[in-house]
């Protein structure tokens, strides 16, 4: 390919709504456009990587034993009412009606589509295990689609479904899959943790996030600094903190003027933070209340809330209203007082504590002296693991402290056990002739965000040093002054030859000036850059630069091949 013949409209500025490094260099280096909200266009440059991405994880899943398919992304509502999805996606899923009035959504993901795909088709134990999966565009309505690719709302997505005869059988299948999802992200050249997840809404019991480290990614994640636990921070679980025993006060109340805020609260009452008790209110989305109680200077995990409360789904902050009918006061809550029908939840480092100070359900009073394990009797109240894990905290698995590093989500495999096939009745026949439900699993990576991933892992000033593996070229040869015969020849010449051993070239033969060519090589970021210069014509001295590093080589005519492979070899 000749950059003279490239589609790679690169800009100088930032678009103003590009907020992060990978979003700002993809538009700048011409490798999207943006059609709508979360909607692009990937042009030429792009392209060429997410197909790269595509081909590694396509020998992955095929080695692993996957079946490539390709399923409709219009779905009918039909198979999302069996399952209990059509109402339960919520508004993140894409609907529309046809000429005839029945109900479709573009596939958000196709769990349903392919339970009822083999539920028609197989029958017997023999036909298992199954593994099948499709690399296509899904549909979320995201409620904020934002950082370009990261999080859109049409999206490439690799999606791979086993099915299997018995738990045994789906726990191979889920450990063949997290295998090829480490050969994936390592031959994508990522810096990558897989990270104990939570199931979520989709169901079932084992998970693991394939996390791309990156300094501002959405995901934050605990790793042990010992031991070879990884959790993303809503599964880390923890353990209740135990308080040097005390003498049990009495409850008391004190007047606490404009002390809302657990800040405003210790300030005013001079109590340590850690002797004081908050809480986060919760309304579902069948206006349930539900409250949640944490140690002062612990925070809420949403997650693990949603977790306790069985069916609670799309949980939002408590209106004012709600809570003052359940009996509390919006800043200035403890479960003391409040009536009967409320999910109250107590993070069980709360029970443990003596004399602390919590709301006393009234404005501007506070109480003390506040021994959970004694004045908490609310009938049906939780007592589970609810807080967030911060900095530091001890390791579920050894206890040595915990450490918090942030990263992208690009991939993320399930266990989901028999939930979808009992409810559309995907069943096979066992050796003995007894029906079971299949055992499913089910394996996702983002393509366009594992790309997003990389240029945010593998970044400088001046814009992209892409890892070589899914570099859209391996090396850009650049003909220094192309308006000059002898040196456009000379780098044909290059470019042919390093054509010919299977380097994917690129040939920087535009007549413009060498600065804006450099600037775009650096910008577009490809892993070897070889300047054909006056030098190179008279000498046979060629340039070698190493994007990542900046290093500076210069070869033979006759050694330059052998080097520029052996300098790919580690990029
Ligand atoms: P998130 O929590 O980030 O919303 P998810 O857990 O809902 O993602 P999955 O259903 O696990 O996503 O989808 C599998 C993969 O698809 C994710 O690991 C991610 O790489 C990708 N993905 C999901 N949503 C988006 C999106 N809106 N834009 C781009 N990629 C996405
Ligand atoms: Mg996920």
């Amino acid at each position: 390919m000749r950059a003279s013949n490239l589609y790679a409209p690169t800009l100088r500025n930032t678009p103003a709504e590009a907020e992060i490094v990978s979003h700002q260099f993809m538009y700048r280096a011409g490798f999207i456009r943006k059609s709508a909200g979360g909607i692009y266009t990937f042009l030429p440059l792009a392209w060429r990587t997410i197909r790269k991405i595509e081909n590694i994880i396509r020998e992955e899943m095929d080695a692993a034993g996957g079946q490539e398919i390709m399923m409709p992304i219009l779905q009918p509502s039909e198979l999302w009412e069996e399952s209990g999805r059509w109402s339960a996606y919520g508004e993140e899923m894409m609907r529309m009606k046809d000429r005839h009035g029945r109900d479709f959504c573009l596939g958000p993901t196709h769990e349903e589509m392919m339970t009822a795909l083999v539920r028609d088709e197989v029958r017997s134990y023999k036909q298992l295990p199954l593994m099948l999966y499709q690399i296509q565009d899904k549909f979320r309505d995201e409620r904020r689609p934002r950082f370009g690719l990261m999080r859109s709302r049409e999206f490439i997505m690799k999606d791979l479904y086993s099915f299997d005869k018995d738990e045994e059988g789906m726990n191979a299948s889920y450990q063949k899959m997290y295998d090829a999802y480490t050969n994936v992200f390592t031959r994508c050249g990522l810096k990558f943790r897989p990270v104990e997840a939570d199931n979520g809404a989709i169901g079932g019991a084992r998970s693991h996030e394939f996390t791309v480290l990156a300094d501002n990614g959405e995901s934050s994640i605990a790793i042990c600094t010992k031991c070879d636990y990884a959790a993303s921070d809503e599964k880390t679980e923890l353990t209740a903190i135990e308080a040097a025993a005390e003498e049990r006060q009495p409850l008391e109340k004190v007047v606490t003027p404009n002390t809302s805020t657990i800040e405003a609260l210790v300030d005013f009452l001079r109590v340590p933070i850690e002797k004081t008790i908050k809480a986060v209110a919760y309304q579902t989305d069948k206006d349930e209340l539900i409250l949640a109680f944490v140690r002062g200077d612990h925070e809420v995990n949403e997650v693990k809330v949603q977790n306790a409360v069985p069916g609670a789904q799309e949980l939002r902050m408590a209106e004012d209203a709600t809570i003052a009918a359940a009996g509390g006061c919006a800043g200035f809550m403890s479960p003391i007082g409040i009536k009967k029908g409320t999910h109250i939840i107590v993070d069980a480092t709360v029970m443990k504590m003596y004399n602390a100070v919590a709301g006393a359900n009234e404005k501007d009073v506070h109480y003390k002296g506040v021994n959970p394990a004694r004045d908490f009797t609310n009938e049906g109240l939780i007592v589970t693991d609810i807080r967030l894990v911060k900095e530091g905290d001890p390791c579920p698995h050894c206890g040595a402290p915990l450490t918090m590093t942030r990263g992208i989500e690009a991939g993320q495999v399930f266990t989901l056990g028999t939930k979808y096939s009992e409810a559309m009745g995907a069943k096979f026949l066992d050796e003995n002739g007894k029906e079971h439900p299949l055992l499913m699993g089910c394996y996702g990576i983002g393509v366009g965000r594992t790309m997003a991933a990389a240029i945010e892992q593998n970044n400088d000033k001046d814009g992209i040093c892409w890892p070589r593996a899914i570099a859209p070229f391996e090396v850009v040869v650049v003909a220094v002054n192309a308006k000059k015969d002898a040196q456009l020849a000379c780098a044909e010449e290059i470019y042919a030859e390093c054509r010919k051993v299977k380097l994917d070239t690129l040939l920087d033969d535009r007549r413009e000036r060498a600065g804006v060519k450099f600037k775009d090589c650096d910008l577009i970021g490809y892993p070897i850059r070889i300047t054909v210069g006056p030098k190179a014509v008279e000498e046979g001295d060629i340039e070698v630069k190493v994007r990542k590093t900046g290093e500076v080589f210069h070869f033979t005519r006759e050694t330059y091949i052998e080097n520029v492979q052996e300098l790919l070899k580690n990029l």
